[in-house]
């Protein structure tokens, strides 16, 4: 198995990239659809959210309401901080088993991890680490145009994560999503080349 961590700032084209990878057979672990399923009744998050942030965050239904719950916790540092810690440890526990569970196997294995940071890359004994990156105005630009997000949410979101600097810094391999979807096809199959060079280095060693 060969584990790759993927990262890149909203808009760059993560998820693109994530579904070309799996297109080609990586085995994707995706960090969102588990902070999902963390908070879902019976996952390991709900519990001590519910006990964190009251009911009040709740539905009818009893699933937690994410809008409820981000108008408690965004605005106030405290609460962002007790729901991360709540929810941050939970999805690492479960993104930390499913590689476990992809050991001893051929597989290359993306984790597909919008918030990738420097600890990552040993907690989750990640062999290397993919940036997708794009000028942040065009990431911008595909927010507005293609995600229909109103412009100030946009930028709200892209000032609120780490720099298209810091992020380059911690990367091993980088995709550029700059151009057209057909350039990006042509830079996952160079990156998709690469990973298998890493994969072929590992076998041999
Ligand atoms: P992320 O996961 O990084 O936030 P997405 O993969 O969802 O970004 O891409 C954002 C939007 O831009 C999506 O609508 C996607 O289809 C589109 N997109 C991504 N890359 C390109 C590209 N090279 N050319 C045109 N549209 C693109």
């Amino acid at each position: 198995m060969l584990a790759i961590g993927l990262t890149g700032g909203i808009g760059s084209g993560k998820s693109t990239v994530s579904a070309l990878l799996a297109e080609r057979g990586a085995v994707i672990i995706d960090a969102d659809r588990i902070a999902r399923q963390v908070v879902e009744p019976g996952g390991p998050a709900y519990g001590p959210l519910v006990e964190r942030f009251g009911a009040g965050i709740l539905a009818a239904d009893g699933t937690v309401d994410r809008a409820a719950l981000a108008a408690v916790a965004f605005p106030d540092p405290a609460a962002l901080a007790d729901l991360n810690a709540i929810t941050h440890p939970a999805v690492g526990l479960v993104m930390d088993e499913r590689r476990r569970a992809e050991l001893g196997t051929d597989h290359v294995v993306v984790l597909d991890i919008p918030l990738l940071r420097p600890e990552h890359r040993q907690l989750l004994e990640l062999d290397a680490v993919v940036v997708v990156d794009c000028p942040p105005e065009v990431a911008l630009a595909r927010l507005v145009e293609l995600r229909h997000m109103p412009l100030a949410d946009a930028e709200a979101r892209m000032a609120a994560q780490p720099s298209r600097q810091q992020r380059l810094a911690g990367a091993d391999l980088v995709v550029d999503n700059s151009g057209d979807l057909d350039q990006l096809r042509g830079e996952v199959d160079r990156l998709w080349e690469q990973i298998r060079q890493l994969a072929t280095a590992r076998a041999d060693a």
